[in-house]
């Protein structure tokens, strides 16, 4: 850091330029009346795209419909009004749209889209700065940012909008592979350029491993997909069916496993009446942050060891034509999927050697190559960004509950430091926020946690102007 420059004041800064920190700034720029300097760091080259939204490959969707992927909480027709703007999918009629699981590449753009056109009528001066943060301390009442290019930035106020971290591939031999037999799930390319005659293996059974494997099949692959994991579960589909109607709110007040055995009750009495159970898992959706804070510490671990798997392919669904894609490959063989420990890899003449114990007997696979679809590092301990370390390090942040991401406020979004101090300085939002609220993945929980991050922001800054 050059002590000796100035540093440049603005009044917030807007840490991650994916989708989170692009609807913070959507909100900002339409909830300021003032003339606010605020900027956005973000190193990757495209804003709004994050992980999720940087792939261009049209077989990957996404896992929400169209009509609840609105950035704005108080319009929720606005993300499908821009996809007719733009005149995507013109055969369909409105219900058809709102119901759609569209290609993901289309929300960076619709987001981007929004941003140009808040911010021509707003009185805020929206810079998005192509660095990445390295380090954030508390300097003279202001948040003290140094970037990758040693430039050096005091901010009024903060949003931590950093997202997800990629979790290491869990596998010993793994890290001595030659880089063209190895890729990460997200690295979308990169999978598509693994594509070939030869087997391929993916580390993990959840979304990040359906993306590898439409992606692959679309790229031409024709060797085997060996999909392993300890649990081997998958992702279920998404479901057409009528509401379910019982009360959700009676299991706020249960321990886990009463809770756990209503939702099974409520899914045989709705298929009693033809309804999916998917639409029993929709009834709890608003519930989500609820239904994690009303569990007491040992339930909230139980879930953690035991429930979580289960939950999360009940929760975290996928569009029905891509379940389809998955079963038949299945059926025929094409993919396979291994319910295993790992044990390590080494290269061979041919590729790379998986071993692997499966059922307590040793087994090996020879390979082609390796995908790492171990998905969203969680845990506080694992995360590798170097200001999520530092902060960590330097006391600024502690881990969430059960060491899961930050600590931040349950009402509210202010980062917890080591003392147990929330500062009022510094919001957090998105993945980061997992341990406290467990809900907070998805664009319905992001794009309302943004409209708050940016409100409370305003109301700050609006408040402290002479
Ligand atoms: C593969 C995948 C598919 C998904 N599909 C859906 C879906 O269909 N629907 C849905 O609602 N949700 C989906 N999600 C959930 C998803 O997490 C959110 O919708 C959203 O993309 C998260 O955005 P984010 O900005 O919090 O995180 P990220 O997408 O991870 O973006 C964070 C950004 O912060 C930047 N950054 C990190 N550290 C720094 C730093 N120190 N300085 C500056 N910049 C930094 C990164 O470069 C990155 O661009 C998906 C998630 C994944 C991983």
């Amino acid at each position: 850091m050059n002590d000796t420059a100035t540093p440049h004041r603005i009044d917030l800064a807007i840490i991650g330029g994916g989708a989170a920190g692009a609807l913070t700034a959507l909100h900002l720029l339409r909830h300021a009346k003032a003339p606010l300097q605020v900027q956005l760091f973000e190193p990757a080259s495209t804003l709004a795209e994050g992980i999720a939204y940087a792939t261009p490959a049209p077989q990957h969707l996404l896992n929400v419909p169209a009509g609840r992927m609105s950035a704005l909480p108080d319009q929720p027709t606005d993300f499908t009004d821009h996809l007719r703007q733009v005149d995507a999918f013109p055969q369909d009629d409105d219900a058809s749209l709102a119901g759609r699981f569209v290609p993901r590449r289309h929300y960076a753009a619709y987001l981007r889209q929004r941003l140009a056109e808040a911010g021509e009528g707003s009185p805020v001066q929206l810079q998005v700065v192509p660095q990445a943060v390295l380090s954030l301390r508390r300097h003279a009442g202001a948040a003290r940012l140094e970037l990758t290019d040693g430039t050096v930035v005091d901010a009024g106020h903060v949003v931590l909008a950093c997202g997800n971290s990629v979790r290491p591939i869990p596998l010993a031999g793994a890290d001595a592979l030659p880089h063209h037999c190895i890729a990460e799930a997200w690295d979308y390319d990169g999978v598509r350029l693994l594509a070939g005659e030869q087997a391929i293996g993916i580390i993990g059974s959840g979304l990040s491993m359906v993306d590898s494997v439409v992606a692959l099949f679309a790229a031409g692959q024709s060797g085997v997909l060996h999909v392993f994991s300890r649990h081997a579960l998958m992702p279920l589909p998404h479901a057409h069916g009528a509401p379910a109607s019982y009360d959700p709110q009676p299991l706020l007040a249960m321990p886990l496993r009463t809770r756990l055995r209503t939702l099974r009750r409520h899914a045989r009495e709705a298929a009693a009446q033809g309804i999916p159970w998917q639409s029993v898992m929709e009834r709890i959706r608003p519930l989500g942050k609820a239904l994690w804070q009303t569990l007491d510490d040992a339930d909230q671990r139980r879930f953690l060891r035991h429930g979580v798997r289960h939950w999360d392919v009940h929760r975290h669904r996928i569009a029905e034509e891509v379940h389809v894609q998955l079963r038949d490959a299945l059926a025929d063989g094409r993919l396979q999927l291994h319910r295993v420990r790992l044990q390590g890899v080494v290269e061979t003449e041919s590729g790379l050697r998986l071993s692997a114990l499966s059922h307590g007997a040793a087994v090996q696979w020879d390979l082609g190559a390796l995908v790492n679809a171990t998905g969203v590092e969680t845990r506080a301990e694992g995360l590798r960004n170097p200001l999520l370390r530092q902060l960590l390090a330097e006391g600024i942040a502690r881990p969430g509950p059960h060491g899961l991401g930050l600590d931040s406020q349950a009402a509210g979004d202010r980062l917890i430091d080591a003392d147990g101090n929330a500062d009022d300085a510094i919001g957090v939002l998105g993945s980061l926020r997992i341990g406290t609220l467990w809900e907070s993945l998805a664009v319905p929980e992001l794009r309302q946690q943004a409209e708050d991050a940016a409100r409370h922001a305003v109301r700050e800054l609006e408040a402290a102007m002479p």
